[in-house]
């Protein structure tokens, strides 16, 4: 029996003549009495062998089992193709239905489907083209990520999905627990006591690996996370996931400058990646956005073309802007002049919205924007305070489409400053004990940033919803599959 190749290395390296045995999954299946045309994909490409059937030869009772989903095994002749867009096809001498697909029950018949549906059939979207693309892209990503720390020499961390401290103040968090729901022990004021929890008190699942990082930063220099990260906000958005994938690097002796250059090298290169290494998928993504974006009004289209866009990141310098300069920009803009903001900007202090974020990446600057030294009192505790007592090295990049994509900042190496703020922000010290003594014994200049992997994948997949970047999504009211 001929051995099996994938329909990748078949397309790209086609052995004329030679006996192949194919499996995937039937994507259309046309003809007549006498021939049959297979379209099959098995998920290594974007594109389908056609396997020819000449209807003499296969069992008929067979070709009717052969409809769009069914799972199918041919075993032929390469040959060149006859019919035009294709090079290959597959003559058939032996197939073997390996898996039928109900013509009446199977939900992904050759048509258009709202991403809205397929959502709704996750367990079977990744068949779809769109899905198949997105997906081959993501693990490309994936690997570029590792690949790009591997490179620098920074070293992969596994920091704990399972928390103890609840001081990230990144939000909202899953608590994780064994005690019974029903009737959980209870102390003397009435409280559950979560002393007789699994591990002895409260726990969660973590909103980042950021502190765990930093520990190992003050000891291997330079070192990067990459895992699942859990927030429990309702927030409906488009940006949101109540589980994500996050990238966080840390690196000792980084400052503010370094760690914001490091961050723009960062993306550039995932951007040069993908166009290197994913282009079929990228042209499809590219041609699906074009024609998503067709009943759209011209001053909603993008601007640019997906590819277009990421060959702008690769090409163009981000552009570094402190957050008093923004706050002066957007204080004078048209839509705050005019009150077309929902939070209209009037002092220096406030948070950025998503709106803000926008305005300054896609109408002012547009390009990618670098935003530092925010006010102290919008960002975290661990922050590194400037001189001028109001605000912190905290950096945040805002692209197009999506607003922040990455949240980094120097961190606050000096102990007495630290510890004051900690004080400041009633963050219960005996949580935080073990990220304090870093600061007593041989602590260092050190700065990291965390980059949403999922919103990462927006960008470059040209999807607008979060949802559709990652397999299985859990949003508020939603953890099926
Ligand atoms: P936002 O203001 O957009 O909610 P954040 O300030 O909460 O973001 P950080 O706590 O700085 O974000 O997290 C670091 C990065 O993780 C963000 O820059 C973003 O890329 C990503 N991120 C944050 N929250 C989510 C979420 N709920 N779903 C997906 N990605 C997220
Ligand atoms: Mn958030």
């Amino acid at each position: 029996m001929a051995k099996r190749a994938k329909i990748k290395d078949l397309l790209l390296n086609p052995k004329f003549g030679a006996e192949t045995n194919v499996k995937g999954w039937v994507r259309t299946k046309r003809g007549n009495k006498n021939i049959a045309f297979i379209a099959i994909n098995d998920g290594s490409t974007i594109h389908n062998i056609q396997a020819v059937a000449d209807l003499e030869k296969v069992d008929e009772t067979l070709i009717k089992l052969v409809t769009t989903g069914a799972c199918i095994s041919v075993t032929g002749e390469i040959v060149e193709s006859q019919g035009k867009g294709q090079s290959v096809d597959l003559l058939v001498s032996e197939l073997v239905v390996l898996g039928e697909a109900s013509a009446e029950e199977y939900p992904l018949q050759p048509k258009k489907h709202s991403l809205e549906f397929l959502r709704e059939i996750a367990h079977l979207r990744p068949r779809t083209n769109t899905f198949g693309a997105i997906f081959r892209v993501r693990h490309a990503m994936i690997f570029a990520v590792h690949k790009f720390f591997n490179e620098k020499g920074f070293y992969n961390l596994h920091t704990p999905i399972i928390t103890g401290s609840d001081a990230e103040g990144a939000g909202e968090m899953f608590r994780v627990t064994t005690l019974d729901s029903e009737n959980p022990p209870k102390t003397e004021e009435g409280k559950v006591d979560f002393s007789r929890d699994f591990f002895g008190h409260e726990t969660n699942l973590t909103v980042s690996g950021q502190l765990e990082g930093e520990l190992a930063a003050l000891a291997l220099s330079d070192i990067y996370t990459f895992g699942p990260t859990f927030r429990a906000e309702n927030s409906n958005t488009s940006r949101h996931l109540a589980e994500f994938w996050m990238i966080e690097p840390e690196m000792a002796f980084y400052d503010l400058n370094d760690n914001m250059d490091l961050a723009e090298e960062f993306l550039k290169y995932l951007a040069k990646y993908a166009m290197e290494h994913c282009m079929e998928d990228l042209d499809f993504l590219n041609t699906r956005l074009l024609d998503e974006e067709k009943n759209l009004k011209q001053e909603e289209r993008s601007e640019l073309s997906l590819i277009e866009r990421l060959q702008f990141v690769v090409d163009n310098d981000f552009e570094q802007v402190s957050y008093t300069e923004a706050i002066d920009i957007l204080k004078n803009s048209k839509p705050n002049k005019r009150k077309r903001f929902k939070y209209l900007i009037n002092e220096w202090g406030i948070d950025l919205q998503s709106e803000h974020e926008r305005f300054l990446v896609e109408k002012h600057f547009k390009k990618p924007v670098v935003l530092y030294n925010y006010p102290k009192n919008i960002k975290a505790f661990y922050m590194r305070q400037n001189d001028d007592g109001k605000t912190v090295r905290a950096m945040d990049i805002l692209f197009p489409g999506i607003g922040e994509i990455v949240g980094g900042s120097q961190r606050e190496e000096r102990y007495n400053v630290l510890k004051t703020r900690i004080d400041e922000m009633d963050i219960p010290e005996e949580s935080m004990w073990w990220y304090l003594e870093t600061r007593k014994f041989g602590t260092a200049p050190h700065s990291g940033f965390g980059l949403g992997f999922e919103r990462w994948m927006i960008f470059v997949t040209g999807m607008k919803n979060i949802r559709d970047v990652i397999p299985f999504p859990r949003t508020p009211g939603s953890a099926e599959f």
